[in-house]
């Protein structure tokens, strides 16, 4: 088989003799990544000693480890210490450059990407490709509800939720109708998977523990925290018996659950349910948060438009088994954006997707066997519901409590990026976890007079959805 004009062969497996390094067009192999997410990340790292020119190209200027975003969003932790710069963590790496862009194009015959940022455009050639660039958060086709609920997938997303959990406190302070009162103080998480869980207890401690002797005219502690969710059960992926006790503690805080409720429309004062009887209501609230569902980056159907690839309904690339496009050995997609064989979106699945794809392209250019299959190596999950309570599942042992709590700690720690990171994120965690503080409660005034932020406390226009809207549920 010859071989191509990049110098990889047509088939699954190189035959030493057939592979002519790119060393013979007088350059080094690039390989471009999009993405600098958990994938994208590891997938770079893991090319550090080959004999490549890696691009990775981001709109952020940040990896974020979004398992903690919620933290931001309450207040525990800074912005920094779950973002750290991109340039920073590969300054080292000699192989590795950073772009920054938003990827709007991916030219799999020309083997182009083209990214933008204010203005300026780069089209950036590549040998292999490998696509990292997640999901994003889904409303089902409601999109005009981020306003009311926002989720949380970015830092932006995070600052702005905590803008609005401790803006409804000072607004709830100052208001003299008790009915507007308490719809400032009713806080709604709508999914009760881990982001769900994790967001709800933090919403309930900071009122119950951390801002109980901060007011003067309202009592904290009687926020109401309700987590919502179409499904029967909390934490459905973690099976029956750690989904009870996780409802059971979150009971104990005061967070209140309530299952089998749809969410069938929103506005900037209220949320409207349909419960498993069909009967709907409404419930009165100002802050309201989302983390029902994600959908995959739109990078995955600008690559289908182009190759016999199809998606899933959340977006996601029905990647070959070895993670890469038909028809196309060298581009790989890894992490939230591939369906695999009922693969969860999950930081282990991007993590080890990046470094799978890195191994398949060293091994393309040592002329090894390559087109190794994907095996994912499930590692367990793990979600916190209050200071000293988690649940975890790690293979077939399911834990709960302080001890579960302790291996989320650990497990966090070891992957949050930097020595220096840890250390004030531990810091961060003494401060809330052992004492009652909360040290990253700063809101800026632009976030007090953001348009978004007073449509969101009812003030002026606050639209609603249309009455077709209305007809589907949304979760
Ligand atoms: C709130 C929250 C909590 C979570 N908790 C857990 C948990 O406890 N445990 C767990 O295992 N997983 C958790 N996850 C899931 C986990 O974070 C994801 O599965 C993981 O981040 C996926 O990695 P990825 O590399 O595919 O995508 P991401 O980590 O999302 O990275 C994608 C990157 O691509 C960039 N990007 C996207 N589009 C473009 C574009 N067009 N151009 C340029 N750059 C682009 C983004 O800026 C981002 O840096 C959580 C997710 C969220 C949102």
């Amino acid at each position: 088989m010859p071989p191509s004009t990049l110098g990889f062969v047509d088939q699954g497996t190189a035959e030493g003799a057939d592979f002519a390094p790119d060393i013979d067009l007088g350059r080094r192999h690039r390989v471009v990544v999009i993405g600098s997410g958990f994938g994208g990340l590891f997938a770079t790292q893991a090319l550090k000693r080959a004999e490549v020119e890696v691009t990775l190209i981001d709109r952020t200027t940040h990896h974020l480890f979004q398992p903690l975003l919620y933290q931001v969003a309450t207040g525990i932790l800074s912005e920094g210490e779950i973002s750290p710069s991109i340039r920073e963590i590969l300054r080292r790496q000699r192989n590795a450059r950073v772009q920054l862009g938003e990827v709007t194009g991916i030219d799999l015959v020309g083997r182009t990407v083209t990214s933008t940022v204010l203005g300026e455009t780069a089209v950036t050639p590549y040998d292999s490709l490998i696509v990292a660039a997640g999901s994003s958060q889904s409303y089902f086709g409601n999109d005009q509800l981020a306003r009311f609920a926002p989720g949380m997938k970015s830092i932006d997303d995070a600052l702005e939720l905590r803008g609005r959990i401790f803006m409804a406190f000072e607004m709830a302070e100052l208001v003299e109708d008790e009915a507007e009162r308490n719809r400032l103080m009713t806080f709604v998480v709508v999914g009760a998977g881990p982001t769900g869980v994790e967001m709800a207890g933090q919403i309930s401690e900071l009122s119950r523990r951390t801002l109980r002797q901060d007011f003067r005219r309202i009592d904290p502690r009687r926020a109401g925290v309700i987590l919502l969710d179409a499904a029967p059960s909390v934490l459905g992926s973690f099976g029956d018996r750690l989904g009870a006790k996780a409802q059971a503690r979150l009971d104990e805080i005061g967070v209140e659950v309530q299952l089998g409720a749809k969410v069938v429309g929103m506005d900037g004062e209220g949320i409207e349910v349909e419960d498993e009887d069909g009967r709907r209501r409404r419930i009165e609230s100002v802050c309201k948060v989302w983390a029902a569902g994600v959908s995959a980056s739109g990078l995955g159907a600008l690559m289908a438009e182009q190759c016999d690839v199809g998606l899933d309904r959340a977006g996601r690339v029905k990647v070959q088994p070895d993670l890469t496009l038909p028809g196309h050995p060298e581009v790989f997609v890894v992490g939230d954006m591939i369906a695999l064989a009922g693969m969860p979106g999950v930081a282990q699945v991007a993590i080890q997707g990046g470094r799978h794809a890195a191994r398949q392209i060293i091994a393309r250019l040592a002329g090894r066997p390559y087109g190794e299959p994907f095996e994912y190596h499930d590692k367990g999950s793990m979600a916190t519901i209050s200071r000293f309570s988690a649940v975890a599942s790690v293979g077939r042992v399911r834990v709960s409590g302080l001890i579960a709590w302790l291996i989320w700690l650990g497990v966090h720690l070891f992957y949050l990026i930097g020595f220096k990171h840890r250390v004030t994120t531990l810091m961060h965690w003494a401060v809330s976890f052992i004492g009652r503080g909360r040290s990253e409660r700063t809101i800026t005034q632009q976030q007090i007079f953001a348009r978004e932020a007073i449509e969101a406390l009812g003030k002026g226009f606050s639209p609603t959805l249309s009455p077709g809207e209305r007809e589907d549920p949304l979760t």
